[in-house]
């Protein structure tokens, strides 16, 4: 075993959480920083290494599952088995994380969801709230936030309208959002023509449409660390790939240029964390095998786990740090509150062509009217509402052939359905949906008493299925998505929900949160508001993880937000009195 001299911080995984991390540490202060990434850099295959086959189809950016994977069971009685194939989520792997090759849509969330369990109570009283619910405060407020997300926005030149400035409404933005201090860094980006027809509808139908907030660059834009990124080409290859220009924000392209002038700051790839070293409380190393296959052990003073929601919950089990939850007695805190996202789309035919190819992963148009605490009144069961929007997001050859209307062809193959395929082909998209996850005491992680990862290390087994609130929140959605079809003179070809029974193997979205969760006690969370371990206060467990329920919106400027707090906290007040921050 090689053991390397101790350095200040060591952060597992290269993510926007680990090296935005590093990137404000690196720059405040002289502390040396390492961040250690299990993957390499896909940088230099962005202009000229990409296809859809590769990337969008065979997954090329994301973790080989062959090598380490997760498993599934629906209930506490359900054996569980391991996803064999990529499916409801597509976690990253290489520098920059999945942040290389997201869509780069940057919600906000509404202010109540960082007090819901107490919003949820006085809404609808405790009678009315399903068994088993474990919605739980996060003991950060948005207005405690909301600084930070106004960083993060910078951060990445997010683009948008605002529709609430310090407590004005604001017909064109999202009305029902909460109250911003600043306009989005940038204006929107240009609109397709579906994304046009839809704002058309939704208005005559009385709601209120907002362009998606994105950090795919609508202008040329220069960020407060001085790093510029040219504009936006729509060249629609954007979600699943890298940005061959660098409009996308991508942690590569936004925090990489300025860490690597740092001398305070090395990136490690190839280095795959095993282990939190510790001992009577403190972290004092992570031990990893890096990239010629040695087992190394790098010491710190300070240790930031930041790989991704399922390896955070995972390293803390594999590593012995904190109480395992045990669902049957509510005990414990690792593991608890694992949520996902409730997914909702309705494919559309129509006579025009949308020319679908063009378009960015985060163009689009969208409505709130029964996102969140809104229009649900005329549903009953349904608590929590979600987004609908109408994406521009850039349609790859493979990816938009093949959908035909029901009853067109006779089956799926041959000449009659290729005929059908190429007569509707661009003529046809969809409108989606993504709705809050209620927390619920029987979803949680823990460590897989079968299965293990390439070292032997046991996987982490997930426990998650829908329940009929899930349910009655796909019910609400498709029923509003039909409607604005009509109002689109568009023929449906019916609403896909997969909410029957939790499945693997349909895409969802890759915004898994729980398992690390944040609160305001070490009873029933894992770590504190800025994201210190309540039992180990030189470690710190970052990114959504600490997330104790999940929100509509995508979730990564909130994980942002959440981290520069951290890293205030970690900055400003641990460094100055190294010890529990709470
Ligand atoms: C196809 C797709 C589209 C998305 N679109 C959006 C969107 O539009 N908007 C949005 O908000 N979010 C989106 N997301 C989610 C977004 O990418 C994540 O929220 C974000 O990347 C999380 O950042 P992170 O740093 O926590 O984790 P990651 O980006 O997953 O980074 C974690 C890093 O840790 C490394 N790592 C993991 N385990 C180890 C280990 N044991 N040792 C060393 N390194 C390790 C990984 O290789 C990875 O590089 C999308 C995700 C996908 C896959
Ligand atoms: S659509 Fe825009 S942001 Fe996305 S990859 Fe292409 S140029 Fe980059």
């Amino acid at each position: 075993m090689r053991q390397l001299k101790p350095v200040n911080v060591v952060i597992a995984g290269g993510g926007w959480v680990g090296l935005t991390m590093a990137k404000e540490i690196a720059s405040r202060t002289s502390l040396s920083v390492v961040v250690l990434e299990r993957g390499h850099s896909w940088k230099e295959q962005y202009a000229t290494g990409m296809d859809e086959l590769d990337f969008a189809f065979r997954y090329r950016m994301m973790q080989n599952i062959a090598e380490e994977t997760s498993t599934h069971r629906h209930s506490l009685k359900s054996s569980a088995a391991p996803i064999r194939q990529y499916g409801s989520f597509n976690p990253g792997t290489g520098v920059g994380g999945a942040g290389e090759h997201w869509a780069a849509i940057s919600y906000r969330y509404p202010p109540e969801q960082f007090t819901l369990a107490a919003f949820l109570q006085n809404r609808f009283g405790k009678a009315r709230l399903p068994e088993g619910l474990a919605v739980q405060d996060w003991g950060v407020t948005y207005d405690q936030l909301e600084p930070y997300y106004w960083s993060a926005e910078q951060l990445m030149g997010v683009g948008g309208k605002a529709g609430n400035l310090n407590g004005k409404k604001i017909d064109g933005g999202n009305v029902f959002e909460g109250p911003r201090s600043h306009e989005y860094p940038l204006p929107p980006h240009k609109q397709t023509y579906l994304t046009t027809e839809f704002e058309k509808a939704v208005r005559g139908l009385g709601y209120h449409p907002y362009p998606i907030p994105a950090a795919t660059l609508s202008r040329t834009y220069t960020n407060p660390d001085g790093v510029t990124r040219p504009a936006c080409a729509y060249c629609g290859y954007c979600t699943r790939f890298g940005c061959m220009i660098g409009a996308k924000a991508q942690p590569s392209n936004t925090l990489l240029p300025v860490l690597q002038k740092k001398k305070n700051f090395e990136l490690r790839t190839g280095c795959w964390v095993r282990r939190v070293i510790h001992r009577d409380g403190k972290a004092e190393a992570l031990s990893y095998i890096d990239a010629v296959g040695q087992e190394t052990v790098q010491p710190a003073d300070i240790v930031i786990v930041a790989s991704w929601t399922l390896n955070n919950s995972r390293l803390l089990y594999l590593s012995k740090i904190g109480e395992p939850y045990d669902p049957a007695t509510g005990k414990g805190t690792l593991g608890r509150n694992l949520t996902h996202q409730v997914g909702v789309q309705t494919r559309m035919f129509t006579d025009k062509t949308l020319n679908g190819f063009m378009g960015a992963g985060a163009l689009g148009m969208g409505i709130g009217d029964y996102d969140w605490n809104q229009g649900i009144e005329a549903f009953p069961g349904v608590l929590r509402g979600g987004n609908i929007r109408a994406m521009g997001s850039g349609e790859g050859p493979i990816s938009s052939f093949g959908a035909i209307p029901q009853g067109t062809a006779k089956s799926d193959w041959g000449s009659q359905w290729k005929k059908a395929a190429l007569a509707w082909h661009d003529k046809t998209t969809n409108i989606v949906s993504e709705a809050d996850h209620l927390s619920y005491r029987d979803h949680y992680l823990d460590l897989d008493p079968t299965y293990a990862d390439k070292f032997g290390d046991p996987l982490q087994r997930m426990t998650l299925d829908w329940t009929d609130h899930e349910r009655a929140q796909g019910a609400m959605l498709a029923q509003i998505h039909n409607q604005i079809a009509k109002a689109m003179d568009m023929r449906t070809g019916g609403a896909t929900r997969w909410l029957d029974k939790y499945t693997v193997t349909n895409y969802q979205s890759t915004h898994v949160n729980g398992g690390a969760i944040m609160g305001t006690s070490p009873d029933t969370s894992v770590v504190n508001p800025w994201m210190q371990h309540w039992q180990m206060p030189n470690l710190w467990v970052m990114g959504a993880s600490a997330f104790p329920q999940n929100s509509s919106g995508n979730p990564t400027l909130t994980i942002l937000a959440v981290t520069l707090r951290g890293a205030d906290g970690l900055i400003d007040k641990y460094l100055k009195r190294p010890g529990a921050l709470l």
